[in-house]
């Protein structure tokens, strides 16, 4: 496979994931709004775009990892965008790939917008946090003509575990939807059992403990509470508002395939709460906070 590769989105996710690609001895065209993210890439050996344009005409394979359905819209069909590379004298373009967490709708527009140009595009999100991208260690779901999947498969294993999941545009995306809309009812659930306990008495550390030792353990008490929020440094790398996006997310698809969700309408609730407590920017561990400040409890360890 061609060693050029195109990199839009240098954030918490895009930043380690681009780095694993240069250190592989992939050859990236770089592109972000913030002049920082793009330097530190620069300083790793790549090429810095002026433009999503720009960016296309340098490379066959695009890689996009942005926040939300609508930047990814605008990023790669806007005016100056992805898809405006393919008519540029001498472009290349022909395969977008989106890292980002968008969903089924978008991802299906999207394709059949970059269809028309001759380009295909493929959904490839993936779930593991900051730390599997630093690792490459995600799961990372692969969306689109299956062919072309296993072409891009060397490629996307520098970012973790593989996964095809079938060949229509969004089947990646729905299954990443039901993967986070499971990350965030952890999150609010563990957040409420343990407040309950510290209420009663309990050390938060060692319910923790008996709690990855039990049944009631999830990447929220595995990884979340032990690295963010009981050393309560609230810093995990994920944003409430990315979260609150992906519960929406699935939300609105559910509801559109007549799939009806209660208990995604409570897990939205509780992160609906903690975005107009603590603002969309904040790590989504302040969950944590938003449920202890209505308990009165702080969930802080005794060790
Ligand atoms: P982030 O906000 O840290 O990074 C997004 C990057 O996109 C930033 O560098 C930002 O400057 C850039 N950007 C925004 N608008 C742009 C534009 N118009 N043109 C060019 N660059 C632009 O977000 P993240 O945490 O890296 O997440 C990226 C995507 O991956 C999201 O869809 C998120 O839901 C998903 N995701 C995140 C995680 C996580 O743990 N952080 C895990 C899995 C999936």
């Amino acid at each position: 496979m061609d060693k050029e590769i195109g990199f839009i989105g240098l954030g918490n996710m895009g930043g380690p994931m681009a780095s694993r690609l240069i250190a592989a001895g992939y050859q990236l065209t770089v592109y972000d709004l913030r002049r920082e993210a793009v330097d530190a890439m620069v300083a790793k050996g790549a090429r810095a775009a002026a433009s999503p344009a720009e960016v296309a005409s340098a490379a066959a394979t695009v890689l996009v990892s942005l926040p939300d359905p609508a930047i990814v819209r605008k990023v790669v069909l806007g005016a100056d965008g992805v898809i405006s590379g393919a008519v540029i004298a001498g472009t290349k373009v022909k395969t977008v790939l989106d890292l980002s967490t968008t969903g089924a709708t978008a991802a299906r527009e999207i394709a059949a917008a970059l269809a028309a140009k001759g380009i295909t595009g493929i959904d490839c999100p993936v779930s593991g946090g900051v730390s599997g991208a630093v690792n490459g260690t995600l799961a990372v779901m692969l969306a689109g003509p299956q062919a072309l999947c296993t072409t891009l498969e060397p490629l996307v294993k520098n970012f973790g575990r593989v996964f095809f999941v079938g060949e229509q545009a969004g089947m990646a995306q729905t299954m990443k939807l039901a993967n986070n809309l499971l990350s965030a009812a952890a999150m609010a659930a563990t957040s409420e059992a343990v407040a309950f306990g510290v209420k009663a008495g309990l050390d938060p550390a060692l319910m923790i403990d008996i709690i990855n030792a039990g049944s009631g353990r999830s990447t929220a008490s595995e990884s979340k509470f032990p690295k963010s929020i009981l050393p309560r440094t609230f810093d995990f790398g994920f944003t409430t508002g990315l979260m609150y996006k992906d519960v929406k997310l699935c939300l609105e698809e559910a509801g559109a395939a007549n799939v009806p969700m209660p208990v995604g309408q409570a897990v939205r609730g509780q992160w609906q709460r903690t975005f107009d407590e603590f603002g969309g920017d904040k790590d989504f561990t302040s969950i944590a906070q938003m449920v202890e400040r209505a308990a009165g409890v702080e969930i802080k360890s005794r060790r």
